[in-house]
């Protein structure tokens, strides 16, 4: 077992991570003030090949392992992790789906595009009625003539506002549940009855775009299916598996984050003539986020070890997100502590760290959730269908 970083990854987290200094960390706080989605940041992410880490070159992508995919979100994620939610979808759940389940003109036409950040994409699962139970659609798709034709809501949709391109999973036969569904490639512009509603107000994620989606008799052509008919599920979960593995990098970053802001804090905040860093309470604090943040890393590292060797890693990639989410929210919690009142202003960076780090435990799928997988996987029993 080698941990240390080959020479190249060592070049891409040096390249990430300056490119996050620079670019995107000294306008997060007003982009999350403000709500406002940065998507020339997205392009500029795209000549570094950011925007296509695991995506082979014949593809447009950069032809990544995926524990270099796993630094570069990490980095990201250090500086904002609504650019990471972005990132995140536009990669994992839609590149990557794509990659494993288009057909070779799907990943032709969409891939190159998507890589370049002239398309941006986004992955419609979540319904008002169907969250954890995923497989609970009641969005339906029905085969007119050369046409499919949906309907339905979708809720809570990272980048729906501003994609170009969506991943739809709807029900095509309602005889059956899993099996019963089916994913699509819908291209806004390109069709009627697409519309989109932002979600405001939200706690945290404040620069990164949700929506909900309404589906009037949206017809779609018929080659628009991504995988075969009936295999929605089975593409809806390949993508979470991908997306969860995104997500845990993403939280190292904002663990390691949470641990810069601190430890400088810590050094230069005095308080009965020492700096506070100096009391055993607050070392104690740097500490925990010290181990959980080293142990999340090399859980992902260790869920990127498995894909790289194109197993299955769902168990690895659930531990991995269950574990680095729960480990984010602790240590953002730690570094407003460590800031006494100035970590409850947006002065400092930790505020908008807890806010962003709560949704990582419920997007693409809960803690309860991930437990649940985790304990079918170990025991092999469903707990849940
Ligand atoms: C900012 C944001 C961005 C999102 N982006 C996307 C996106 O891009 N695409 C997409 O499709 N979705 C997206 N989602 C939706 C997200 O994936 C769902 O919200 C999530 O899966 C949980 O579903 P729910 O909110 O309906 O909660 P519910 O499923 O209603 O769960 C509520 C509570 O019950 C618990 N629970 C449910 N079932 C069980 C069970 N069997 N055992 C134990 N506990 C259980 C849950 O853990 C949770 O604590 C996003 C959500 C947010 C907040």
């Amino acid at each position: 077992m080698d941990f240390e970083l080959t020479t190249e990854q060592k070049t891409i987290k040096e390249l990430a991570r300056r490119f996050a200094s620079e670019e995107i960390a000294p306008v997060a706080r007003d982009n999350d003030r403000e709500c406002h989605f940065h998507r020339d940041i997205l392009q500029k992410m795209a000549p570094l090949g950011l925007l296509g880490g695991p995506i082979p070159e014949r593809y447009g992508g950069a032809g990544l392992d995926y524990i270099s995919h796993a630094i570069i979100t990490e980095e990201i994620g250090r500086a904002c992790s609504s650019v990471r939610t972005t990132l995140s979808v536009q990669v994992s759940l839609v590149e990557l789906s794509i990659l494993a389940w288009g057909t070779e003109e799907q990943k032709q036409r969409y891939l190159p595009a998507l890589c370049k950040g002239e398309l941006l994409g986004c992955f419609a699962l979540t319904e008002p009625n169907a969250g954890s139970d995923a497989a609970n659609q009641s969005t339906s798709a029905v085969l007119r003539g050369d046409k499919w034709v949906l309907n339905g809501t979708k809720t809570w949709i990272s980048n729906a506002g501003v994609a170009d391109l969506a991943i739809v999973i709807a029900r095509t036969d309602k005889t059956k549940k899993h099996e019963g569904l089916t994913a699509f490639i819908v291209e806004k512009e390109k069709v009627q009855g697409f519309t989109t509603r932002d979600i405001l107000h939200k706690l945290g994620l404040r620069s990164s775009n949700t929506a909900e989606i309404y589906l009037e008799d949206c017809a779609i052509p018929k080659d628009s299916v991504l995988g075969g008919v009936g295999e929605g599920f089975k593409v809806a979960m390949g993508g979470l598996d991908n997306g969860r593995y995104s997500v845990a990098a993403g939280c190292v970053g904002i663990c390691q984050a949470c641990i810069d802001a601190s430890v400088r804090y810590a050094r230069e905040r005095v308080q009965f003539d020492r700096p506070i860093g100096s009391f055993q309470l607050v070392q104690d604090m740097i500490a925990r986020m010290v181990v959980d943040t080293e142990a999340a890393r090399l859980l992902v590292y260790k869920a990127g070890h498995v894909k790289n060797a194109g197993l299955k890693s769902t168990l690895e990639t659930s531990i991995a997100k269950y574990f680095a989410s729960e480990a984010a929210v602790r240590a953002a919690n730690m570094a407003i502590q460590i800031h006494g009142s100035y970590g409850y202003s947006d002065e400092f960076p930790v505020e908008r760290y807890l806010r962003d780090a709560k949704v990582a435990t419920i997007y693409e799928g809960t803690s309860e959730i991930q437990k649940l997988i985790i304990g079918r996987e170990v025991l092999d029993l469903k707990a849940f269908t």
